[in-house]
C-alpha cells in the first residue's frame, strides 16, 4: 500500500513496483489508509510524511495499534528524517525524496525478506506451482502443462494473490482493493466475479466445476489448497 497525496510520485512507485511483480494500491489520504487498512491487509506499507489531514507520524501510529505491518517512509526534509529515527514510532526504514526507483525496489525487497523471510525472496518465490499451473511473477506468464494463458493484467494480479496463498479466504471487497487503481470497469464487488468467471474460463480444465479458484458462499474466493 502507497500512501502518498502526490499523484506523480505514487504512480511512478506504483508502476515500478507493479514492474516488480506487487499489486500495489494507492491512498492518496493518511484517513484513508487507516480505514482500508483491515481490508486491504497490505503486506508493506510505504507512507508520505506530509499527507493533507493527519500526517505520516499519526498514521503508523495508528497502525502500529493493530498491525506489525513493515512500514518503508517517505521524507522530503531532514527535520522529518530525525522524527523518523530518533521517535520510536515504530518505522522499519525511510526513503529520503528525491529517491532512485531502484533504490525504492531495494528497500521494499529487504523489508520483506526480513518481515516475511525466504518466502518474499525474489530468487525462491518467483515461479508459483500449482498442480499444473505455473505462475512466472517476474514475465507475468501463466501456463497450464506448458500452454500459455493470456490473461488481463487484472485478471493476472488477482491469481497470483489467490495463488501465493492457498486456502487463505479473501472477500470480494479484499480483491476489489488489490485491483482497484488500475482497473477501469465501474468498480464493485460483483466486477470481482466477472473477473473470476474470466479467469475460470482460461485456466479451468471444467470452469462449471472449478478446482484452482473455488467459492466460499456468503465469504468470498480461495485457491484450492492441493
Ligand atoms: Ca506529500
Amino acid at each position: 500500500m502507497i500512501v502518498e497525496d502526490e499523484p506523480a510520485v505514487a504512480r511512478g512507485v506504483q508502476v515500478a513496483l507493479q514492474r516488480e511483480g506487487y499489486a500495489v494500491t494507492v491512498k492518496p489520504t493518511g484517513e484513508e489508509a487507516v480505514r482500508s487498512f483491515p481490508e486491504t491487509a497490505p503486506d508493506l506499507v510505504l507512507l508520505d510524511v506530509r499527507l493533507p489531514g493527519i500526517d505520516g507520524f499519526e498514521v503508523c501510529r495508528q497502525l502500529r495499534r493493530e498491525s506489525k505491518v513493515p512500514i518503508l517512509f517517505l521524507t522530503a526534509r531532514a527535520d522529518e528524517i530525525d522524527k523518523v529515527v530518533g521517535l520510536e514510532i515504530g518505522a522499519d526504514d525511510y526513503l529520503v525524496k528525491p529517491f532512485s526507483v531502484r533504490e525504492l525496489v531495494t528497500r521494499v525487497k529487504a523489508l520483506l525478506r526480513r518481515a516475511y523471510g525466504e518466502l518474499a525472496d525474489s530468487r525462491t518465490s518467483r515461479l508459483l506451482r500449482r498442480a499444473d499451473l505455473v505462475i512466472d511473477l517476474d514475465r507475468r506468464r501463466v501456463t497450464r502443462n506448458g500452454d500459455r494463458i493470456a490473461l488481463t493484467t487484472t485478471e493476472f494480479d488477482l491469481l497470483r494473490h489467490l495463488a501465493g496463498s492457498p486456502g487463505r479466504v479473501y472477500t470480494r471487497g479484499q480483491l476489489l482493493e488489490l485491483v482497484r487503481d488500475y482497473d477501469a470497469l465501474e468498480q464493485d464487488e460483483r466486477t470481482i466475479n466477472v473477473h473470476i468467471s474470466h479467469i475460470r474460463e482460461k485456466i479451468e480444465p471444467d470452469p462449471a466445476q472449478p478446482r484452482y479458484i473455488v467459492t466460499l458462499r456468503g465469504v468470498g474466493y480461495a485457491f484450492a489448497e492441493e
